[in-house]
């Protein structure tokens, strides 16, 4: 057999040939879905129907209640329909690894696999990899083949794009906030963005329970290293007495991160039988290398793990990984 062509590093124009030639597509999400992995796919979706494709959305989770409100969201699921033409191209958005799509992914040939993302360390899984490490989000990218494609920038893509881009760069406030995210941010509120419904939804609509398992993890913080490194945890019997789930554990990590002195901070999230734990670095740590030590990724200053063994194991661990990246 005749392995097909793989475009390590694809062009915006080899993207948009692509694009144009398939008739039908997926557009695929990571597992505990943020804003800019499902903004990305649902983004480049809408854009897709309008030119007349054929679109569905794979995600392996529910979509998290505070991105219910982003346009298509209603059309996201589990599901691949039985009549998928064959040459459907899987557009996996936002992800290191075809593995932080999940498990339930039917087997798909490479041939139909694109893959859009600006982590660094991306292993380029599909035949078409468009990987942009220095975009502030994966939408970003997608912004850049709409523009391509010609597609018009409606109120509901540019906000998914824009939720997107607020997701990564936690509102405008991290160092991925450049000039160019600025300008492309006010086009998008230009365009029918729906800026005041972002914020709301992403950064001031936690429960109650979410303040609450925020109070229990900071209360659990531990600050050592002379103060430059700061972690905590959330079990199962912290989420149960706060009332809480995994959705409420979002923003304690940027609270350890923000201490002053503090250049590395970890949040061990230890419950529905997994480790996962979240870095988070001020700038001068690479979290993305100290991760991929453990088999995860992500970002120089944001990334992630799934750790397996105890959490007295994983503490030990994660600190001897960070400090092997200079902590
Ligand atoms: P989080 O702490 O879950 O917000 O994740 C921060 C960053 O790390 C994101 O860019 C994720 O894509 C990445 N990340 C989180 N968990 C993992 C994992 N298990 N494997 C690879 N990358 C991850
Ligand atoms: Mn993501
Ligand atoms: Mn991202």
């Amino acid at each position: 057999m005749i392995e097909p062509p793989v475009k390590v590093n694809a062009s915006t124009d080899d993207v948009i040939a692509e694009l144009k030639r398939r008739p039908a597509f997926v557009m695929v999400s990571h597992v505990k879905p943020d804003g800019d992995t499902l903004g990305a796919g649902l983004a480049l979706g809408i854009a897709l129907k309008r030119l007349g494709k054929r679109v569905h959305y794979f995600q392996q989770d529910a979509v998290p209640r505070n991105l219910r409100f982003l346009p298509d969201a209603e059309h996201v699921s589990r599901e691949i329909p039985a009549d998928l033409p064959a040459d459907a191209l899987w557009v996996f958005g936002d992800m290191s690894d075809m593995a932080r799509a999940g498990e339930f992914l039917p087997d798909i040939d490479r041939e139909n696999v694109l893959n859009i993302d600006h982590h660094l360390g991306n292993s380029r899984f599909g035949a078409f990899n468009y990987v942009l490490e220095t975009e502030c989000s994966t939408g970003t990218c997608v912004m850049r083949l709409l523009r391509a494609l010609g597609v018009a920038i409606d109120r509901d893509i540019a906000t998914c794009i824009l939720t997107t881009i607020m997701t990564d760069t936690g509102g405008f406030m991290h160092s991925n906030t450049t000039p160019d995210v600025l300008h492309l941010s006010a086009e998008l509120i230009a365009a029918g963005a729906d800026k005041e419904e972002i914020t709301e939804q992403i950064f001031a609509n936690k429960r109650f329970a979410a303040v609450r398992l925020l109070g229990r993890a900071l209360e659990k913080a531990k600050l050592e290293r002379d103060g430059r490194y700061c972690w905590s945890f959330v079990d199962d019997e912290m989420l149960r007495v706060s009332g809480a789930d995994g959705e409420d554990t979002e923003e304690i990590i940027g609270h350890l991160r923000s201490i002053e002195g503090v250049e590395a901070a970890a949040l061990f999230k230890s419950y529905d039988g997994e480790i996962r734990v979240s870095l988070r670095s001020s700038g001068r740590v690479n979290v993305q290398a100290a991760a991929a030590r453990l088999g995860g990724g992500g970002h120089f200053r944001a990334s992630g793990l799934t750790y397996e063994g105890s959490l007295a194991q994983a503490v030990a661990d994660v600190e001897k990984a960070l400090v092997a990246e200079g902590l």
